[in-house]
């Protein structure tokens, strides 16, 4: 997953796509960064890895002058985590400096690749984006926007962009509309980014969240719609509300706070768990769930774990020792509250199981009577091909095991999911979505060959 923002015709450009990526960083902490358009038409890169805060200083934003940028936060689900995947991904065409940010993942960008290779292309890194580049530079097309239009013609699966090519920069959104991307307009200048939370930050207004298949042109202040892409059956990913988006935005036309609310009310008209006597969340991701839960179910809502703000969000971490070690690091439980007490605890999804087995261990050390666990989505049983770094088949707990062996499992006492049904009724059931993670649909076909370019290492690997 990542996060994507296009600043255009406002000046310092670099230092409103830096403001930007900072609200964007819980969709991406492995590398970021900024490419900035100047008047001129030159545009200047710095990238690296990490989070936002530490690529960033004053010193390097200076050196991105420039009315035009683009931003891009990062975490790998197509490619390992190197350098040469950073993006903004620019290159030189025939038509001028071309940078793109993309939040997604083509699902052909392995077959796609072989054949470039054949045919003598050269690749730096290991990402999908790369592979669109190409694309894009190798199109006859007459315009550039004939040229993005035929190179997004030959790729499948998800993509919301951030295009700049010279001064002109250009917001896409694959048919299906599977990632979000908004716009905003700030003062005589445009922003684009993947969620409303970015433009809060930089004091930009809403205009309008781009549609599936929308495709257009931000030059002088104007958003131009051309012709949009060729429709396909609308699937939104239904993750982005459940979890991965933050919960001030507005997504696929919903508050993200108000639909997790909902979750919470509906898992607890679908799982009550009338011995609780206090329910608290897995914060942060799950606060408004538990909100939902207590109202519905009238048990009272209290902080039960207490989350530390400055580690990373444990899954995005590559390996599975660090990954179990960090919970502890992540979370601490408030004795006071918990103990002598049989608790409901909600959080959001399950994955693998590593964290809520922790918690689970950790609340019970802090003297809970009985531990109730609700989840606001369904088993999940399947990877993303779409852009969230779920993991494998093999490793997905909800894949392998019964709710009754996952509950001894977790060494609950009860363990509850919201349905499919109740999850999609309360995200909306009016949107299209892409539940392939829950439900095994998955909207497009699922190549071999994303499956091979997933992690794996670019021969030349630049780590500075
Ligand atoms: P696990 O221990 O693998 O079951 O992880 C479950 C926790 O990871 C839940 O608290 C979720 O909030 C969180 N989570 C779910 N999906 C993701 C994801 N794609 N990236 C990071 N964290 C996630």
């Amino acid at each position: 997953m990542c996060g994507i923002i296009g600043v255009s015709g406002v000046p310092d450009a670099a230092r409103l796509a830096y403001l930007g990526l900072y609200a964007l960083q819980h969709r991406g902490q492995e590398s970021a960064g900024i490419v900035a358009v100047d008047q001129e038409g030159m545009a200047r890169s710095h990238r690296g890895m990490g989070l936002v805060a530490e690529n960033f200083d004053d010193q390097n934003l200076a050196e991105l002058p420039g009315d035009v940028a683009v931003g891009h936060t990062r975490y790998s689900t197509t490619g390992s985590t190197v350098l040469a995947n950073a993006q903004p991904c620019s290159v030189n065409t025939r038509c001028g400096p071309l940078s793109i940010a993309h939040n997604g993942n083509l699902i052909n960008a392995g077959t796609i690749k072989h054949e470039l290779v054949a045919r003598g292309a050269i690749f730096t890194g290991s990402s999908d984006t790369e592979v669109l580049v190409h694309l894009i530079a190798r199109s006859a097309g007459a315009t550039v926007e004939d040229q993005i239009r035929d190179a997004l013609e030959q790729v499948d699966g998800a993509y919301s962009l951030v295009i700049t090519v010279g001064r002109t920069m250009y917001a896409v959104i694959d048919s299906r509309g599977f990632r979000p991307l908004v716009i905003g307009r700030l003062s005589s200048g445009i922003v684009v980014a993947s969620e409303t939370c970015a433009l809060d930050l930089i004091g930009a207004s809403i205009t309008c969240e781009l549609r599936p298949g929308d495709f257009v042109r931000i030059e002088d202040g104007q958003v131009t719609h051309l012709p949009r892409l060729a429709p396909r059956p609308v699937s939104r990913c239904v993750f982005e509300l459940v979890y991965f988006a933050r919960p001030d935005s507005t997504v696929f036309g919903k508050s993200v706070d108000g639909v997790r609310r909902e979750l919470g009310r509906q898992l607890a008209r679908e799982k009550p768990a009338p011995a609780g006597e206090v329910v608290f969340s897995v914060p942060d991701s799950s606060n408004a769930m538990a909100l939902g839960f207590s109202e519905a179910s009238g048990i009272k809502l209290e902080h039960g774990l207490i989350r530390n703000h400055y580690v990373g969000r444990t899954f995005i971490n590559p390996t599975q020792a660090l990954r179990v070690a960090k919970v502890k690091i992540k979370f601490n439980p408030v004795r006071e509250v918990i103990q002598g007490k049989s608790v409901v605890v909600v959080d959001d999804s399950l994955v693998r199981g590593n964290t809520s087995k922790e918690l689970v261990q950790m609340i019970r050390a802090a003297g809970a009577r009985e531990v109730h666990l609700r989840l606001g989505s369904p088993p999940i049983t399947g990877p993303c091909h779409y852009g969230i770094d779920t993991p494998t088949r093999e490793e997905l707990i909800g894949a392998t095991h019964s709710i009754e062996e996952i509950r001894e499992f977790l060494a609950v006492d009860s363990l509850g999911y919201l349905s499919l049904e109740g999850m999609v009724t309360a995200a909306g059931k009016d949107t299209g979505f892409c539940h392939a993670c829950f439900s095994g649909k998955y909207p497009t076909t699922t190549p071999d060959d994303l499956v091979q370019l997933r992690h794996t290492k670019p021969l030349i690997a630049t780590l500075a």
